[in-house]
């Protein structure tokens, strides 16, 4: 069990975290108790929860639709007219029991509704475990848009129990693998070095991944909590990843994971860092080689290059039309505000898709 301490709360790791949920809720009062999951945590998470936590038995559970399409100010709404109906008040707390969509609408609900409620969150996948639960980002969706509309705000408590990733479909482990890879290649050449081989068919250790990944997040994100310099390295692989994810949401019924599309994003990054860096080429082949054996990389369409493009200009990292990236020097460094031009950019995907062969 470890417990690190972010910016002001506490993140529980381990088997015993609904035990520390029980003990904080035993040390503090609220008037009403309001648990948000979706048709998926509320068939295999909720109950766990409320045989653990007692004195749950008698929230309220508020349900959503999973799915980053759900992630919009419309579900919002209908979460504050259902908190409002049951007379919810400022000594409320909300929990957020679900993956990276469900906590970062569940966290923007609870910081706005009646100008900010307390908001507790329990992860339940491998993606919001390591990284999306931890750091006060919140928000939504605007016009197919990632994350237009937020606030940074930090919860009570992070709760993490590595049991709830039993359910989790593998494509879902799969897709919170890449922000482990990611924290990996950003900050530390020795965690690459233990997480770039794993076969996830075979994995058990989470709490131990789950731990490095969260302290790496939290050092970045309390050195930098608003994103004015540091933590703009945890976007590595983003510029690139969310254009894609966001592309596919909009126009493909078979669209890509957040993980995925960042997956993709940090090799035509990679790519970036060796032309802008000076990644070496040998690197770049190992990420790349990782990258492949765990998401079986797709060759994109070349007509939609400059669809991506389109959409990175929209991205809230670029200031006056220039594009700015987080780019690695090496294993386990980054840097930011790297500048990168359309043509650049271009050569990447291009360069990429060479690669897939
Ligand atoms: P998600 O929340 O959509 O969850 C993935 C799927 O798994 C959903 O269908 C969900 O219902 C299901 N699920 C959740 N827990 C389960 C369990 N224990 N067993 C079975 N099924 C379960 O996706 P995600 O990958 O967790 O999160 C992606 C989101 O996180 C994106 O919107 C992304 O923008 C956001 N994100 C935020 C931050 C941040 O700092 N705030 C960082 C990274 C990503």
């Amino acid at each position: 069990m470890f417990t690190i301490l972010s910016d002001g709360y506490p993140v529980h790791i381990g088997e015993n975290a609904l035990q520390k949920l029980k003990d904080y809720l035993q040390q503090n009062t609220y008037s009403q108790y309001f648990i948000l999951v979706d048709e998926n945590t509320l068939q295999f998470c909720i109950s766990d929860v409320i045989q653990n936590v007692e004195i749950l038995k008698d929230a309220e559970v508020i349900e959503t639709e999973s799915g980053e399409e759900n992630k919009v100010i419309e579900v919002v709404t209908q979460v504050w007219l259902a908190m409002s109906d049951l007379h919810a008040d400022r000594k409320a707390l909300v929990i957020n029991l679900g993956g990276g969509v469900l906590g970062d609408m569940g966290g923007f609900i609870a910081s706005t509704y009646k100008r900010g409620l307390d908001f507790i969150n329990i992860p339940t996948t491998l993606l919001s475990m390591v990284d999306s639960s931890v750091g006060g980002k919140l928000g939504i969706d605007l016009g197919g848009l990632k994350n237009q509309i937020g606030v940074f705000n930090f919860p009570k408590g992070v709760f993490i129990d590595p049991q709830f990733l039993s359910t989790l479909e593998p494509r879902q482990l799969k897709s919170g693998f890449a922000e482990v890879l990611k924290h990996a290649l950003i900050k530390d050449a020795n965690y690459w070095n233990e997480v770039k081989d794993i076969d996830l068919q075979e994995f058990e250790d989470w709490t131990k991944i789950i731990h490095h990944s969260v302290e790496i997040k939290n050092q970045v994100v309390l050195k930098d909590p608003k994103e004015k310099g540091e933590r703009k390295i945890l976007n590595f692989g983003h510029t690139i990843g969310h254009a894609i994810e966001t592309y596919h949401l909009e126009n493909f019924k078979d669209f890509y994971l957040h993980g995925e599309a960042i997956a993709i994003g940090m090799v035509v990054e990679a790519i970036l860092s060796v032309e802008k860096t000076n990644l070496k080429e040998e690197q770049l082949n190992e990420i790349f080689t990782c990258f492949n054996r765990i998401f079986k990389l797709p060759k994109l369409d070349k007509k939609l290059f400059k669809e991506y493009l389109k959409l990175m200009i929209h991205d809230k990292k670029n200031s006056e039309g220039k594009l700015s990236f987080s780019l690695l020097s090496n294993i386990g460094e980054c840097t930011w505000d790297v500048f990168c031009n359309g043509k650049e950019i271009e050569k990447a995907f291009n360069q990429y898709n060479k690669m897939i062969k």
